[in-house]
């Protein structure tokens, strides 16, 4: 079974530098470090989903299926 995985661009607050984390598909992220500076930020989960959602280029995968069903009804 071939493994499907999903990289997001992970932008540091701090710094601005961009870097690739792997996103892990149950669970959610609300924190990060930065590679670059050190920093490590989070998000606020009842403002936001996930650190992808809210720094990254992408939304996690739990937030990309909740669109797709978006789009089907629509
Ligand atoms: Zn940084
Ligand atoms: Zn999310």
């Amino acid at each position: 079974m071939e493994e499907i995985k999903l990289y997001a661009i992970l932008e540091c607050p701090s710094c601005h530098s961009r870097y690739k984390r792997e996103m892990p598909k149950k669970s959610k992220d609300l924190s990060s470090h930065c590679v670059f500076c050190g920093e490590v930020y989070s998000v606020n989960h009842e403002e936001d989903c996930c650190i992808y959602c809210k720094h990254s280029n992408t939304k996690c995968p739990e937030k990309m299926k909740l669109n797709e069903r978006i789009n089907e009804n629509t």
